[in-house]
C-alpha cells in the first residue's frame, strides 16, 4: 500500500467515520412523497427506515427523459421535502385525540379514547342535523393532505348532504381573468414545456421561491436560448435569476399589459389571422347599446348564443361559426357596417376589435408610464420582443388575489392573443390545471368493488356523451361534462364560501363599507348581492343564510385562523360563537387547532398510503407508501372519517334517528351510513381504496393499461396517459403524448374545436349589464380601493421559501435557513425616514388591526412596498396577531355576476375570493 493509501485509509477509519457510515444504514427502503400544496408537489422521494423511525429522504431522480432534447425532471425536489423526516418526529406532533378542557384557545387538553370523541362528534353532528339539516356540518376545502384529505376524507360529507366549500373559492388559488378570457379553470402546461419558450415572462410571481422543484426549466430554457424577464414591483429571488427585470408599480400591471398591446396594434405587429380565428375581437358589437348583435336581434326565435362577423370576401355580415373553424369567411377587425335588425330598423355595427383599440387610445406608452413606472421605450421593447417570440407568461396567485387581478390577467390574455402565443409549446398563460386521477372521484359513485362495473360505467358515459356530441358538434366533451359536473356537485353540496362569509362571518359590513370597494361601483355592494340573488345567478347557493348557521365544523388539513382574509379578528368574533363543535384532523397543534373542541390525530407523510392531487404542472402521479406505522394512535385521514361514520350509524340507530333528508331531496340511511359509504366494509381500507381507483384509472384510459397499487410500489410514480374527463382537466385541450411536453390549447389551434365560453372564442368583449356599468367591458387598469384605509404602504406577498404555508414553522431546520420569525421587507429608504434598523421590531398597522413583526430592511423592496411572506403559524406572532388581521377579506362585486355564458358559479371556477394583496398600511419603529 502506497503511503497515500495509507493515509486515505486512515481519513476513513476510526469513530468519526462509524458514526457517518452509520447515518447510512436502513432497514426498508419506500417510496413517498409530500402530500401538501407545495404545488405542483408530486416528487417521488425515496424514504429510508431504520428501527420503525423515518431517518432520511431524498429525492429519487428517477423519471425518464419524456421528450428528446428537452431536459427531464430530475432530481425534483425542495428542501422542505428533503426536511420532512425531522418533522414526522416533531414536537409539535399530536399523537392521541384531544378534548378541549378549558375556554376555546386556553390551551389545556384532556387525552381522550377514539371512541369518546367519534362518540361525542357523533352525537354534535346528529344534533345538528335534527336542529337544521345536514348542511348545518361544514367542511371547508383545503388542498392540505392529498387524496386522503380532498377525496376520501371528503365521501362522508358528499355522502351526508353536509355543506363543503369550493376549494378554490378558500385557498383563493384562482385566476379570475383566465376564466373569464377562455371559459376554463386555468391553462396549465407541464412545467418541462416551459424549455420550449423563446421569451418566458415571469409576471406577478417568484417560482424561485414557490416552484422550487421545476424552476430549473427556467434556467435550462436560457441556455436554450430563451430570455427570461421578471415582471415585479420587488427586485425577488425571481428576478436574481432573469435578463431583464421589470420593476412594475403595484397593482398597475393592467396598464403595463395594455400599453403593450397599444405598441401591438400601432405598429402593426397584431397576428391577425389568429385574432380573427381564436378570438372574439371580430364579432360585430351595435355601437347603439354596446352589446353584440346577435341571432335573436335579426330574426325572430333567434338565439342569444348566436353572433355575427363581417365577411370581407362576401362584403356581408353573417353569422359566426360556433367553433373556431371560419369555413373560408375571413372577418374584418376594422369598419363599421349596417345591420337590419328583425322589427326592419337598422343599427351600426363595429367588430370589437375597433373598440379594443378605442380602449388603447388611453394607454400610450407614454401615459402608462406614469401609472406603471415603466420607461416609454422598455415598453415599446417589451411588446416588440413578445410579438417576435413563442413567449410564455409565467403567472401566478397573485393577481388572483388583486382586487383588479381579473382585468389584470385579462390584459396579459389580450398580449398573448394579439400575437399568436397559445396552442403551442413554448406559448401561452400560466394557471392552473387538475384531473386525470379520474378513479379516485369515481368510488363514491361505483355500487360495488371491480372493474367490470368500472368498464361498464364507464362506456355508458361514453355513449351518453358520444349522443349529445353527435346531436350539437358545436359542443366539446368539455363543455358537456363541466355542465354535468357542476350540476352533481352542487347537488351533493358544494358550494362557494362567499355566502357563508357574508352571512355567518361578519363579511357583510366589510363588503358594505363604500371606502373599501371600487370607487366606480355605481351601487352599494348590497344591492349587487341582491339583484345577483334576485335573478337567479345562485340559485341553490346562497347559503348558509343568516338565519341557518352552521353548527359543526370540520378542520381537515386546514387552517382558517391562520388563512382567513380578516384572520381571528374576523373568525373568533363572529363565527366561533355559533358553532357547536369544532373538529380539527391534523398531525400538528396548527392555531386553529388549538381553538378547536377536538383535535384528532391524524398520520403524517411515510405513514399512510396516500398520492397529491393531480396535475398537469408534473403530468406524474408520485406514490406515498406507509413506510412506517404512524405515530401514537395516530390514524389517516380516512380511517379517522370512517370511524366517525360507524360512530354516526351506532348513535342514529340509538336515538332512534334512521335517516335524514339531503337539501337535493335524497334521504340518506344514517343507521346503514357506513356499511353504505364503504360498499359493505369492501372499501374500508387505505390500500384497497387506492388500488381500486387507480385500476378504475387505468380502465378510464388516463395511466397506463395494467397499473395498480403493486406497479406502482415498483415504479414509485407513473406518467398520465390522457386528460381523462375532469372539465378542469379537459380544459388544458391538447393531446397526452408519451413523448412530449404538454402545452394547452393545441385543440383550439389544430382542431379548431371552441372555447367553453359564450361566445365560443376567447372572449375579451363581455357584454353582461354588469360589466358594461363598471366600464369593465374591455379590459382597463383600475386602481384598486384603499384596502385597510388612506396609508402610505402597499403590502405584497408570497410564500416563504422555507415552509409549505405555515407547517414548517415549527422545524427548527427549515426556519434556520431564514429568520425564523415572521419578517416584514420594508425598503431602506423608507426605514431611514422612519429611523428604523434592520432587524428592528416594527409596528404595521391600518384600519383593521395592529401587529408587531420585525423588519428586513432591503433595497430589494420598492418603496412604498411592505413584503410580508406566509409560512408562519399565527401564534409566532405577539398576542398570535399576524397579518391576516390586517386583511380586510373584501371581494370585488363583479364576480357576484351570472346568468351570462360561462359566467356562472361552477366548483372550482369562477367565484367571489377574498382579496389579500395591496392591502394599505403604516409602519412605525414597535418602540
Ligand atoms: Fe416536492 Fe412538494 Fe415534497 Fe417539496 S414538499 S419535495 S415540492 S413534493
Amino acid at each position: 500500500m502506497s503511503h497515500a493509501e495509507d493515509t486515505a485509509t486512515d481519513r476513513m477509519s476510526g469513530p468519526w467515520a462509524d458514526t457517518y457510515r452509520d447515518k447510512w444504514k436502513w432497514d426498508t427502503v419506500k417510496w413517498g412523497t409530500h402530500c401538501v400544496d407545495c404545488y405542483p408537489g408530486n416528487c417521488p422521494y425515496r424514504v429510508y427506515v431504520r428501527d420503525g423511525r423515518v431517518v432520511r429522504e431524498e429525492q429519487s431522480a428517477t423519471f425518464t427523459t419524456i421528450e428528446p432534447g428537452v431536459p427531464d425532471w430530475n432530481p425534483t425536489g425542495c428542501q422542505k421535502g428533503t426536511a420532512w423526516s425531522r418533522m414526522i418526529n416533531g414536537k409539535d406532533r399530536v399523537t392521541y385525540p384531544l378534548r378541549r378542557a378549558g375556554e376555546r384557545g386556553e390551551g389545556r387538553w384532556t387525552r381522550v379514547s377514539w371512541d369518546e370523541a367519534a362518540t361525542e362528534i357523533a352525537d354534535a353532528m346528529l344534533d345538528a342535523m335534527e336542529e337544521s339539516g345536514p348542511r348545518s356540518i361544514l367542511r371547508p376545502g383545503t388542498t392540505e393532505g392529498g387524496s386522503q384529505t380532498i377525496v376520501l376524507a371528503n365521501n362522508i360529507f358528499l355522502r351526508l348532504g353536509a355543506t363543503v366549500s369550493d376549494v378554490l373559492g378558500e385557498v383563493n388559488d384562482i385566476a379570475p381573468g383566465l376564466f373569464v378570457t377562455f371559459g376554463r379553470f386555468g391553462s396549465c402546461s407541464s412545467h418541462d414545456d416551459w424549455f420550449h419558450s423563446e421569451l418566458v415572462l415571469i409576471w406577478a410571481n417568484n417560482p424561485a421561491q414557490s416552484n422550487i422543484s421545476s424552476f430549473h426549466f427556467i434556467t435550462e430554457a436560457r441556455y436554450n436560448g430563451a430570455e427570461i424577464v421578471t415582471v415585479a414591483p420587488d427586485y425577488s429571488p425571481s428576478a436574481v435569476h432573469g435578463d431583464q427585470y421589470v420593476p412594475v408599480r403595484p397593482g398597475s400591471d393592467a396598464a403595463l399589459a395594455l400599453a403593450m398591446c397599444r405598441v401591438l396594434v400601432d405598429e402593426g405587429l397584431v397576428n391577425e389571422p389568429f385574432v380573427r380565428e381564436q378570438t372574439d375581437l371580430a364579432l360585430l358589437v351595435r355601437t347603439d347599446i354596446s352589446r353584440f348583435l346577435r341571432q335573436c336581434d335579426v330574426r325572430e326565435g333567434g338565439s342569444d348564443e348566436v353572433f355575427h362577423l363581417f365577411d370581407t370576401r362576401s362584403r356581408r355580415i353573417a353569422e359566426a361559426p360556433r367553433t373556431l373553424d371560419l369555413g373560408g369567411l375571413e372577418p374584418a377587425l376594422d369598419g363599421k357596417y349596417r345591420a337590419t335588425l328583425k322589427d326592419g330598423t337598422e343599427v351600426e355595427v363595429e367588430p370589437a376589435f375597433v373598440r379594443l383599440r378605442r380602449r388603447l387610445e388611453a394607454y400610450t406608452p407614454e401615459d402608462a408610464s406614469v401609472i406603471c413606472g415603466i420607461h416609454p421605450e422598455r415598453i415599446r421593447q417589451l411588446a416588440r420582443k413578445v410579438a417576435s417570440k413563442r413567449t410564455r407568461i409565467i403567472t401566478g396567485w397573485t393577481t388572483g388575489k388583486s382586487y383588479h387581478g381579473d382585468l389584470m390577467e385579462r390584459s396579459m390574455c389580450l398580449v398573448i392573443a394579439l400575437t399568436g402565443n397559445w396552442g403551442k409549446k413554448g406559448a401561452g398563460i400560466r394557471g392552473i390545471g387538475a384531473g386525470m386521477f379520474d378513479g379516485l372521484f369515481l368510488q363514491s359513485m361505483k355500487p360495488q368493488t371491480g372493474q367490470q362495473v368500472t368498464e361498464e360505467m364507464f362506456r355508458a358515459a361514453e355513449e351518453s356523451t358520444q349522443a349529445a356530441l353527435a346531436e350539437d358538434p358545436t359542443l366539446t366533451r368539455e363543455i358537456l361534462l363541466a355542465q354535468a359536473a357542476s350540476e352533481g356537485g352542487i347537488k351533493l353540496g358544494v358550494t362557494s364560501p362567499f355566502f357563508f362569509w357574508y352571512n355567518q362571518c361578519g363579511y357583510r359590513n366589510v363588503f358594505n363599507n363604500p371606502s373599501l370597494n371600487d370607487p366606480s361601483m355605481k351601487r352599494r355592494f348590497d344591492d349587487y348581492v341582491n339583484e345577483a340573488l334576485e335573478k337567479g345567478w345562485w340559485e341553490g347557493l346562497d347559503h348558509p343564510t343568516v338565519d341557518e348557521p352552521h353548527r359543526v365544523l370540520f378542520n381537515i388539513g386546514g387552517n382558517p385562523l391562520r388563512m382567513q382574509r380578516g384572520g381571528q379578528r374576523m373568525l373568533l368574533e363572529h363565527l366561533w360563537p355559533t358553532l357547536n363543535m369544532i373538529v380539527t384532523l391534523d398531525f400538528r397543534l396548527s392555531t386553529t387547532a388549538l381553538y378547536s373542541d377536538f383535535v384528532l390525530p391524524v398520520a403524517q407523510h411515510h405513514e399512510k398510503t396516500n398520492t397529491n392531487y393531480p396535475v398537469h404542472d408534473t403530468m406524474f402521479l408520485a406514490l406515498g407508501e406507509k413506510a412506517v406505522e404512524p405515530q401514537g394512535e395516530s390514524l389517516s385521514e380516512y380511517q379517522v372519517t370512517l370511524l366517525i361514520a360507524r360512530k354516526l350509524s351506532e348513535r342514529a340507530k340509538a336515538r332512534g334517528m334512521l335517516e335524514v333528508k339531503r337539501e337535493d331531496g335524497q334521504s340518506v340511511r344514517l343507521d346503514t351510513f357506513y356499511e353504505d359509504l364503504t360498499l359493505n366494509g369492501a372499501l374500508a381500507d387505505d390500500d384497497v381504496f387506492f388500488d381500486e381507483a387507480i385500476r378504475d384509472s387505468a380502465v378510464m384510459g388516463t395511466f397506463p393499461p395494467g397499473t395498480n397499487l403493486e406497479t406502482l410500489r415498483e415504479t414509485g410514480w407513473v406518467r398520465y396517459t390522457s386528460l381523462g374527463s375532469a372539465p378542469t382537466s379537459l380544459a388544458q385541450a391538447s393531446d397526452v403524448r408519451p413523448d412530449e411536453t404538454l402545452a394547452p390549447y393545441r385543440w383550439q389551434t389544430e382542431k379548431k374545436e371552441p372555447f367553453p365560453t359564450l361566445t365560443r372564442r376567447a372572449q375579451f368583449f363581455i357584454d353582461h349589464e354588469w360589466f358594461l356599468e363598471a366600464g369593465e367591458e374591455l379590459p382597463v387598469h383600475k386602481e384598486a380601493p384603499l384596502m385597510g384605509g388612506d396609508h402610505p404602504f402597499v403590502v405584497t406577498s408570497g410564500h416563504l421559501r422555507a415552509s409549505v404555508n405555515g407547517m414548517h414553522s415549527t422545524d427548527r431546520t427549515m426556519m434556520a435557513t431564514t429568520r425564523g420569525t415572521p419578517v416584514a421587507h420594508i425598503n431602506d429608504g423608507d426605514a431611514a425616514a422612519r429611523g428604523i434598523e434592520n432587524g428592528q421590531d416594527i409596528r404595521i398597522f391600518n384600519d383593521d388591526a395592529t401587529m408587531v413583526i420585525q423588519a428586513r430592511v432591503t433595497p430589494a423592496v420598492r418603496p412604498g412596498q411592505v413584503v410580508i411572506y406566509t409560512g408562519f403559524e399565527s401564534y409566532l406572532s405577539p398576542e398570535w396577531k399576524d397579518f391576516a388581521n390586517l386583511e380586510t377579506g373584501m371581494v370585488k362585486w363583479l364576480r357576484l355576476a351570472g346568468g351570462y355564458g360561462h359566467l356562472r358559479y361552477r366548483p372550482l371556477m369562477l367565484q367571489p375570493t377574498p382579496i389579500d394583496r395591496g392591502v394599505r398600511v403604516d409602519i412605525q419603529k414597535a418602540i
